[in-house]
């Protein structure tokens, strides 16, 4: 046998080609790290790395309603949805989302990957097309392959590359359905996209439209409906999928839409069907979630002004936050040796934020990602504000 092909071999020299790309990934371990202050090697870090962007992982209410449903219902599921599934906590949670989206319909999915994976397989497939914005989360990305759609991408948020792609479409493309999958708040960059352009085009085509709300339900629009909702397009939206695992600070997705597509989605999205429901934990404690949510919707305005303090705070010191206009802030580098060079730096100055590199972003890309919480307060972001200016400074990425 030819050793050089022995499996070991082949993934040491992937492994040590991504070390010379300063693009190998590890595993960190941090203790509380859905609090606004984590400890890693037993150092306090100021946290701007938690998805749990309202709090609320660690809310107690909803730390109760998880241990409440454990001891009464037990840990786990126990089948698939279909089998024997589901319990009437499921139905209740998909009832209070499809009211608090304002929508028909809402199914729930075990994460927001799979209900990607699973949906756009399920609205669009051979001899039809598929158009994603080029910086769409990789689980839109691989939900688009998996499809078997002819897939193709449009320059980040670009309307009017992407009325030529639907144009053409028209003419000379697959005589299918065409559908647009879009980030509405994009995770890496923390921008918009042009919802109503993309909607009216939608609409002037003759064209699904999917939008991933997981970084924007719980975190903007009107009580944190998203920004389908601020938007006012739900009518275009033929789904809107949001997860539970950031902003509602629990695990698992679910999506939204016309009661005859969550019947469709149901019978047919592979990710849904075969796997195992949530279990009851996850679901009471997305309930209580919910709960805090609806209570306390001044939670979603702090997370958004807090965004703009150390958006603006990085900026008046010369950093590159891209198009970001929301609680996500990237500070772009460019280079990922660099980029992991600031973020361990900050690390020194008591600051986790975590370097984003390639495949995450486009080569060239790597940036220093910051997200804010409802539950930091001013002087954490000015104790970041500070740590980001003497490092860069001293990294020479600012004057
Ligand atoms: C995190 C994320 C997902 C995946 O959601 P999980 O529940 O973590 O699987 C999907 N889309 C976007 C835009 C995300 O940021």
């Amino acid at each position: 046998m030819d050793k050089k092909n022995r499996p070991e071999r082949f993934m040491q020299r992937r492994l040590e080609a991504l070390h010379k790309r300063h693009l190998y990934r590890q595993l960190h371990v941090v203790a509380a790290g859905c609090d606004p202050w984590l400890e890693r090697d037993g150092q306090r870090l100021l946290n701007l790395s938690s998805n749990s962007y309202l709090g609320l992982a660690g809310h107690p209410d909803v730390k109760a309603a998880a241990a409440a449903a454990a001891s009464e219902l037990g840990c786990g599921a126990g089948a698939s949805r279909l089998i024997a599934g589901t319990s009437v906590l499921q139905i209740t949670l998909e009832t209070r989302l499809a009211h608090f989206k304002q929508a028909e319909a809402a199914l729930l999915f075990s994460s927001g990957y799979m209900a990607n994976i699973g949906v756009i397989p399920a609205l669009v497939g051979p001899g039809d097309l598929v158009l994603g914005d080029e910086l769409n989360h990789a689980s839109l990305i691989d939900g688009c392959r998996l499809s078997r759609a002819t897939y193709q991408t449009y320059p980040h948020t670009n309307v009017t590359a992407l009325e030529q792609h639907l144009a053409q479409a028209r003419t000379s493309g697959p005589q299918g359905q065409c559908l647009v999958v879009t980030d509405t708040v994009f995770s890496m960059d923390g921008d918009l996209a042009p919802l109503a352009d993309i909607a009216a085009l939608c609409q002037q085509y003759d064209a699904l439209l999917y939008v991933d709300e997981a970084h924007a339900t719980g975190c903007l629009g009107p009580g944190g409906r998203g920004l389908v909702a601020a938007t006012g397009v739900k009518e275009q939206v033929t789904v809107a999928m949001s997860t539970l695992s950031k902003a509602l600070g629990n695990a698992g997705a679910f999506i939204t839409a016309d009661q005859l597509v969550i019947e469709y989605v149901l019978n047919v999205a592979r990710s849904f069907i075969f796997t195992t429901a949530l279990p009851p934990t996850v679901v009471a404690a997305a309930l209580a979630a919910l709960d805090v949510l609806e209570r306390e919707p001044q939670r979603v305005e702090r997370l958004q002004a807090l965004g703009t303090f150390l958006r603006q705070g990085l900026q008046q010191l010369g950093f590159n936050t891209l198009a970001s206009a929301t609680h996500i802030v990237p500070v772009l580098v460019g280079d990922s040796a660099r980029a992991l060079e600031m973020a361990s730096a900050l690390q020194q100055a008591g600051v986790f934020a975590v370097a984003i590199r390639p495949p995450t972003v486009p080569l060239g890309a790597a940036r220093v990602r910051a997200s804010v919480m409802a539950s930091h307060t001013e002087e954490d972001l000015v104790f970041a504000i500070d740590a980001f200016g003497a490092v860069g400074r001293r990294l020479g990425l600012i004057a």
